[in-house]
């Protein structure tokens, strides 16, 4: 095939197993055809038609004349002394993402973007800052997957059909849920037992807090949920998180009561970031003990949180809550009855902590400067009166 009919060919990892089954079918062939072909290429990271020794010989040339698995340029990896590794993919028009990979005693992570940017615009996130390219296609979020899964699998000499990646987090690049076409399938063909066979419990989307997609994302397919809240209150989250200016935490905390009505998990994961002198005091800490407890606008609402340090980058003009501050403000969580967990920085040799997966996304929508024209506004209540 020439490099232009190259192009022009239907990448086969833009497909659930439905959607390949049709493709199959347009080709003439039965649907366990589309489950054969299905197999090759996601449980054993085939690219090559002719490796596919259990198809007919005829099915192999039908699908090498107008289909391809189409992986993602590398532009870079970075292994880690701890294991972790990150990859930086070309996505086309100067635009690149980045996948992390987290190796934990009996489980392996993978950190997967959804986006080119992101037009969110969190104040503590690199990613924010650059803006909003465009949305990654359902093959451009699976090839992430096919690719690290596979490299891995080979690198560290797994046998046959023993995975590597055991939990895939959609917390990379990107606001996932405004990108929710490309997303369901990517989420199908982790889940199918075909394909990488993740348990719904090991996927996790996280959410800034897109209300109507998350109602859509229970009813589809309710994968584990985590969801930026960063903030006890809607005037600092307004700052933190702009898209509380649309869905604020009144109905965000209304959807993710919804949303455990039909999650096969029973909590929801709340990430917060730690940021100095901004959203880490004890008064703030029992702030969202009060807005998740029995008193807050949804009831008691299932959940826990995962405390995570900032990693700062120089325009963001945020500090990181030292670690003394970390910790009196899990115990004020903790006492307070919530699960709370505060996550290990890994990678930091090779910047693969969360929030700098900032890659080379152009800005071309200016929120950098937006932000820096616009800096924050920190609302915090007078501290009591001094006793005389
Ligand atoms: S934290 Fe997530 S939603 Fe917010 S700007 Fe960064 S990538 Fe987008």
């Amino acid at each position: 095939m020439t490099t232009d009919a190259a192009l022009d060919a239907v990448n086969l990892l833009d497909f659930d197993l439905d959607g390949l089954a049709a493709h199959c079918e347009r080709l003439g062939e039965k649907r366990f055809r589309a489950v054969q072909l299905f197999r090759w290429i996601h449980q054993r990271g085939a690219r090559d038609f002719d490796q596919m020794s259990d198809l007919a010989k005829s099915l192999r040339a039908k699908l090498a004349s107008g289909s391809v698995i189409r992986p993602l340029a590398i532009l870079s990896e970075h292994r880690s002394a701890d294991g972790t590794v990150k990859w930086l993919f070309d996505v086309g028009a100067g635009d690149a993402v980045e996948s992390v990979f987290i190796p934990e005693e009996g489980r392996g992570t993978l950190c997967i973007s959804s986006q080119a940017g992101c037009a969110v615009g969190c104040r503590f996130c690199s990613t924010g800052h650059q803006g909003f390219s465009r949305n990654l296609s359902t093959g451009e979020i699976l090839a992430q997957l096919w690719y690290a899964e596979h490299t891995l699998r080979r690198d560290l000499n797994r046998p046959a059909g023993e995975r590597v990646i055991t939990n895939v987090v959609m917390m990379g690049m990107g606001e996932p849920l405004q990108n929710y076409g490309a997303l369901v399938p990517a989420l199908r063909v982790m889940l199918d037992d075909h394909g990488y066979g993740l348990s719904r419990r090991r996927v996790t989307v996280s959410t800034s807090g897109v209300v109507p997609f998350m109602d859509r994302l229970r009813d589809d397919l309710p994968v584990a949920l985590a969801v930026s809240l960063h903030a006890p209150d809607d005037a600092l989250r307004n700052e933190l998180v702009p898209l509380n200016r649309k869905y604020p935490l009144a109905d965000l905390l209304a959807a993710c009561k919804r949303y455990l009505d039909t999650a096969p998990r029973d909590f929801i994961t709340f990430e917060y970031c730690m940021l100095d002198g901004v959203n880490d005091s004890d008064e703030q800490a029992r702030a969202l003990l009060a807005l998740v407890g029995p008193k807050g606008p949804v009831g008691r609402l299932p959940c826990k949180f995962n405390l995570i340090p900032f990693n700062p980058f120089p325009a963001s003009g945020l500090k990181r809550s030292d670690n003394a501050r970390v910790q009196a403000f899990a115990k004020v969580l903790l006492e307070g009855g919530l699960v709370t967990t505060v996550r290990k920085t890994r990678g930091d040799d090779i910047d693969a902590a969360c929030g700098q997966l900032a890659g080379e996304v152009q800005d071309r929508t200016r929120a950098h400067e937006r932000m820096v024209r616009a800096p924050i506004r920190i609302v915090r209540s007078a501290p009591p009166a001094a006793p005389n």
